[in-house]
């Protein structure tokens, strides 16, 4: 396994690489579980050379949000990568990815409002503009995304159609603990008693899908039975609970068989974890 830090040498090595090989690229701020895992696994059975990228993204952080204390675990992750034989681990300094005079914004439209877009503002457009230097610079054939940040893969996929930019991209499942919750870095944040409490959003997504067995549930009572199964605890603060076409994207009024997108955020004490499910 071969760790980069420097830009321009990840480039030249992939526009190397890419004449005779399938190149995919798994993007992740580090912290690595075994979510992130999941998607080198199928990264590689897409590819012939895998690429794990490790980037802590501070165009994607608002002023007052958790980059300054966001999880690092250098030597975990490496041990991980190493034991799964990543081939390259991509570890750029800031100063690299934005330079001095740095001045590109790649800015998604429509599919970046709402949601975390409205909670985060400008964090999608950090998002797009890390992602498209990423693949730029990893002349990557397949990307893989998790599912668990639906509305950012979505922002990626519109990104790749809009800009042709000649790259498959993959979405994994959730993974998520034994008990439900899904695997997230900001888990570690949690203390004991936050961790049960935050079991409540993948039990309610639990049963709103339970609910819509059979029956042409309205979005509004969807958005209900969630709420109506939050525990009393004002450690607990709800950013949003939306009903979305998970293909459309746009606002759902009722229950559509296959194509319903939960997806909820909340606050859980300091620490903001999002989930959803698509059923
Ligand atoms: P992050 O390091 O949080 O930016 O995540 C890097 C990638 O891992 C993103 O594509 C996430 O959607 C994905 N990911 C994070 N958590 C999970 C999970 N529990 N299951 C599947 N994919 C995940």
């Amino acid at each position: 396994m071969k760790i980069i830090r420097s830009v321009s040498q990840m480039q030249k090595i992939c526009l190397a690489l890419k004449k005779t090989r399938k190149i995919a690229v798994v993007p992740t701020m580090g912290a690595l579980h075994d979510g992130h895992l999941s998607l080198v696994k199928i990264a590689q059975k897409k590819a012939d050379v895998v690429i794990v990228t490790i980037f802590v993204n501070p165009t994607q952080f608002g002023k007052n949000e958790d980059l300054a204390k966001y999880p690092h675990d250098e030597k975990g992750d490496l041990q991980k990568l190493g034991k799964l034989k990543v081939d390259y681990v991509f570890m750029p300094k800031s100063w690299d990815m934005y330079p001095k005079n740095f001045q590109t914004v790649v800015s998604v439209e429509k599919v970046s409002r709402g949601l975390c877009g409205s909670s985060r503002p400008g964090h999608f457009e950090g998002v797009a503009t890390v992602v498209l230097k990423l693949l730029q610079i990893t002349q990557s054939d397949f990307a893989i995304f998790g599912k668990k940040d639906f509305q950012q893969l979505k922002v990626i996929e519109r990104l790749v159609s809009d800009l042709n930019i000649p790259v498959k991209i993959v979405a994994a499942p959730i993974v998520r603990e034994e008990d439900g919750l899904a695997l997230s870095s900001r888990n570690r944040y949690l203390s004991d008693d936050e961790r049960k409490l935050a079991l409540f959003l993948s039990r309610g997504l639990k049963r709103v899908q339970e609910a819509c067995r059979g029956q042409k549930i309205t979005a509004k009572r969807m958005r209900q039975i969630f709420l109506d199964q939050k525990p009393k605890n004002n450690k607990i603060k709800i950013d949003y609970v939306e009903c979305l076409d998970s293909t459309t994207f746009k606002p759902l009024q009722k229950y559509l068989r296959g194509q319903t997108l939960v997806a909820v955020a909340a606050w859980v004490g300091k620490t903001r974890l999002i989930d959803n499910r698509v059923f």
